[in-house]
């Protein structure tokens, strides 16, 4: 007998959609319970378009063929022993963050999507939730191997687990995914696939990627590349659950909004690592913050998506004037509150040489020279004169999104923006207008967050002293955290540097 060959579109049916049958003596609701709580109503699940259009064959195919050839770049980046050739040995800072910040959300989204494949109430959201999580388990596994090349020459590439779970800055990534999780269906998909994937996906990946390529790290840039191509297909995968929430029913437009307007800012605070990496962290910079966020956030989401969205009657998220009003100050305060706390990193911090401190002079020109350079040159003359700042202090975190509260007002740099909810009898400290919101809306859910700082008070983070909040964080003293000048990292990079010299200058 012979087989009729099916068109792509037909075996892609057949494949998927198809393949899903109706419960004859299991009520719908008792498959699928989590689909109604969150007061989200779905009329007709097949209206759900699949962006993706692959069957499982065809997608481990491409995948396979990806990772043959990241594979290839890794290996042969290690055995020319290439990270000796970055720009310098800072550039691995940033490197750490992302190992220790990023890495464990990959992991947190795969676990999730794999939740959803098996509770969303149609088959082709289904079916994407499934692929989304196998890429997602992926991009964990290659950020893991990639790093671990770095891991055999430099300090804090080794315990990135136990960093991820308690560490302060730490804190803000890992409850950032903890709060998506902890969320019904659809507020999920909202925050990871729509706020994430495609509102500030231009703005996490490409820092690290062109950051990574501009700094002569083309393993980091490779594996970058590898997750951004399926990155695509979450981003699509974005813009339709929100689009298909929006058309079921107008019932569902206001929650859609709440939803948007809570994880844009939950999002884009989350970002404020990001920023400080732009602006800080690159030895070879390639784009400030301040122009990152007005391309790829004011330009393409302000100006194009939003635009665009008001014809299902959504508009811009809440808060995203203070957004704009910070872009001026978020990485220089970022990236200060972790200098003067770096002790309590495990990365290692610096001050800006008087060359970048020109190029943040030229990217930042209203405000750099009046608010931020005379921070730094204080810190530099402390230190040129034995006394480096560390602040000994214990900040409260911002209840939300984790921050110490380091932000100030919007239009007056000199004044901390720090804000005060009352709930119970008890008082919470939030960041900025937007966590407050937040916070506010869901006291009860934010009100268990216990962060590291209110460990510390509670006595559960080791001790009332530095060294063992340090040694509980799982930092070694001297070792992963403190400055980048005298550190081991500093050392070997400068022996084989040397080494490299008299050998012929390979560089
Ligand atoms: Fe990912
Ligand atoms: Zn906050």
């Amino acid at each position: 007998m012979k087989m009729k060959k099916l068109s792509l579109k037909e075996q892609y049916h057949v494949m998927t959609r198809d393949l899903d049958w109706e419960p004859s003596y299991v009520d719908r609701k008792r498959v699928y319970p989590y689909v109604e709580f969150e007061g989200i109503k779905v009329h007709d699940w097949e209206a759900w378009e699949d962006p993706f259009r692959l069957t499982v064959a065809s997608y481990f195919k491409y995948q396979a063929e990806k990772e043959r050839r990241l594979y290839a770049v890794l290996e042969s980046f290690d055995q020319s022993q290439s990270h000796l050739r970055l720009s310098d040995g800072r550039y691995l800072n940033g490197m750490k963050l992302f190992l220790t910040g990023l890495t464990p959300v990959e992991y947190a989204a795969y676990r999730h999507f794999a939740f959803l494949a098996r509770h969303l109430g149609g088959p082709a959201p289904r079916f994407s939730a499934l692929c989304q999580s196998i890429d997602e388990l992926r991009h964990c596994q290659t950020q893991l191997h990639t790093f671990s090349i770095f891991n055999k020459y430099y300090e804090g590439f080794d315990n990135y687990h136990q960093w991820g779970d308690r560490l302060w800055y730490l804190a803000v990534t890992k409850s950032y995914v903890e709060d998506a999780m902890s969320a019904g269906p659809f507020e999920s998909l909202v925050a990871l696939s729509f706020s994430l994937e495609y509102l500030l996906t231009n703005l996490v990946f490409v820092p690290f990627m062109s950051g990574a390529s501009f700094n002569g790290d083309s393993a980091s840039a490779t594996m970058g590349f590898s997750a951004q191509s399926d990155e695509s297909r979450h981003m699509t995968l974005g813009l339709e659950v929100v689009k298909f929430l929006l058309e079921q029913d107008e019932g569902n437009v206001p929650i859609v909004q709440d939803w948007l307007d809570k994880w844009f800012w939950r999002g884009y605070r989350a970002l404020a690592l990001v920023a400080n990496l732009m602006d800080y962290m690159l030895p070879t910079p390639f784009m400030s913050w301040k122009e990152g966020f007005e391309l790829y956030f004011e330009e393409q989401m302000m100006g194009g998506l939003f635009p665009d969205l008001e014809f299902y009657g959504l508009r811009p998220p809440r808060h995203v004037d203070i957004a704009i009003a910070e872009k001026e100050h978020y990485s220089h305060q970022t990236n200060f509150a972790l200098y003067q706390f770096s002790h309590l990193t495990a990365f290692h911090t610096w001050t800006p040489s008087p060359e970048h401190l020109d190029w943040l002079s030229s990217k930042y020109p209203q405000t750099f020279d009046a608010v931020h350079r005379p921070v730094w040159e204080k810190a530099m003359r402390a230190a040129e004169s034995g006394n480096r700042y560390y602040n000994m202090g214990l900040a409260p975190q911002c209840q939300v999104c984790m921050i110490p509260p380091i932000f100030t007002e919007p239009g007056d740099p000199t004044k901390l923006s720090l804000r005060i909810s009352e709930y119970k009898g008890n008082k919470y400290v939030t960041c900025s207008d937007g966590c407050k919101w937040i916070f506010d809306r869901e006291p009860e859910k934010y009100i268990q967050a216990r962060t590291p700082t209110d460990r510390v008070l509670q006595g559960l983070a080791g001790g009332p002293t530095i060294p063992e909040v340090v040694s509980w964080f799982g930092i070694t003293e001297g070792v992963e955290n403190r400055d980048y000048v005298g550190s081991g990292d500093h050392k070997s990079w400068t022996e084989w540097q040397q080494s490299l010299t008299l050998a012929g200058g390979q560089q």
